[in-house]
């Protein structure tokens, strides 16, 4: 997805660091969901990027919001969706968080700590809550048997206790959650996935004895990052979800297919856009100094570093901190015919913010405007903004009619 280069000139005249995420990518990637997946709800995962605009704009094409955090429940609520619309799934959710969530969402049991929380907080209020289960399951997409994991409930644990939750009278189990990977771009593996999906959820409702009325696949679905990487053949992936749920009809009948995204939604749709704001010589290398990088757009620096401590083509991805080599792109916006070698870091006062090494580029001047892609998730909400009390950059959502909400 490419950015709108007059709009980031424009609005580089006034602010010196920011992010711009465009409302007609956004509707793009939703749009491309929707040709794809029939029978399908999409879940925004807000964690992914909680912008104001970006929120209201993805609420409003009818999709859910897969929560984090009570606050992140709460602008689903705030932006008219319903309980049913919400789906909070979290580790370690504290009492405050669940009681206030209560009546406001779905919310998923992580643990068997808190399924009995929900009920004895439900009965507090004399109601009985609806709740999903987060399953940490025995299967993986790379086709193992499960692992050691801090998210949700094992599945045998699951099936063992199943028969005591049932006879829980403040809870209702309507549905279950698995999420098991991020980022991934071979929609084999993630059919794969959702097929052994699909037969844990017949094995759960068969023990629960009674409908499930959702499943909830969590995400998966990856973007290109680096220009080597193939974008998610959502072709195939739909087609097999249409095919899995034709297969499952009979036994999972008014079962709502749920799949959550957050980086498919935004993450190509912004950019990090800073300044030059000098350039030197030392030792025979030429720096470039930006403003606000590994403070403002923590990720390009985080890579950076990782990749120091290894040879590998291919380091572990850590999301989502690091994804991989080559992930974000570096477009200066100079008209220069010139090239040239350059070290680019940022403004901080500590030799950490390296944003790339010996970069061969248009030559950059003091005041040029230097753009940094891939910045419309785990972007602005994973970068530490407060370190030396520098001034932020700021956030702008831009909208299809031209008009701006800026934070
Ligand atoms: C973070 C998260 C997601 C979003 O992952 P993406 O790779 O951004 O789509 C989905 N589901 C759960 C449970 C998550 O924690």
């Amino acid at each position: 997805m490419s950015f709108d280069r007059s709009a980031v000139m424009n609005l580089a005249e006034k602010y010196e660091s920011f992010y711009l995420y465009e409302e007609s990518g956004i509707l793009e990637s939703i749009e491309q969901l929707r040709r794809n997946f029939e029978g399908v709800r999409f879940l925004y995962s807000a964690k992914a990027n909680p912008h104001p605009g970006v929120i209201k704009c993805i609420l409003s094409e009818g999709i859910g919001v897969d929560a984090a955090s009570l606050r992140e429940v709460m602008m689903g609520r705030e932006n008219g969706l319903g309980k049913r619309d919400i789906y909070y799934s979290a580790p370690g959710k504290n009492l405050h968080d669940i009681d206030a969530a209560l009546e406001e969402c779905v919310i998923i049991a992580d643990s068997v700590n808190e399924v009995v929380r929900i009920q004895s907080l439900a009965a507090s209020h004399g109601i009985v809550a609806e709740i999903g289960i987060r399953i940490n399951p025995n299967f993986t997409f790379d086709g193992d048997v499960g692992f050691a994991n801090k998210f949700g409930i094992d599945e045998d644990t699951v099936f063992n206790c199943i028969d005591e939750w049932r006879s829980m009278k403040n809870i209702k189990i309507i549905g279950i959650h698995v999420h098991s990977r991020s980022q991934e771009l071979d929609g084999a593996l993630i059919a794969g996935y959702y097929a052994k999906m699909f037969e844990l959820s017949c094995r759960f409702q068969e023990a629960l004895g009674t409908e499930l009325e959702f499943v909830n696949m969590g995400s998966g679905i990856g973007i290109p990052y680096a220009e080597s990487d193939k974008p998610v053949d959502l072709a195939f992936l739909g087609g097999e979800m249409t095919r899995l749920i034709n297969l499952y009809r009979g036994r999972l009948n008014n079962t709502q297919i749920l799949v959550e995204t957050g980086r498919f939604l935004v993450g190509k749709a912004g950019v990090y856009v800073t300044h030059v704001l000098d350039k030197k010589v030392s030792h025979g290398k030429t720096f470039v100094l930006l403003s606000n990088t590994l403070n403002g757009f923590a990720r390009p620096s985080i890579a950076q570093m990782v990749e120091s401590y290894t040879d590998a083509e291919k380091p572990a991805n850590s999301e989502p901190m690091y994804t991989g080599r080559g992930a974000f792109g570096f477009v200066p916006l100079v008209d220069s015919e010139e090239t040239q070698t350059v070290t680019v870091t940022g403004n901080l006062c500590t030799g950490t913010d390296v944003i790339v090494k010996d970069i061969t580029l248009p030559e950059l001047d003091c005041g040029d405007v230097f753009v940094i892609t891939n910045a419309g998730s785990y972007a602005a909400v994973l970068s530490p903004m407060q370190f030396a009390s520098l001034t932020p950059p700021v956030q702008i959502f831009l909208k299809t009619d031209g008009s701006t909400v800026i934070r």
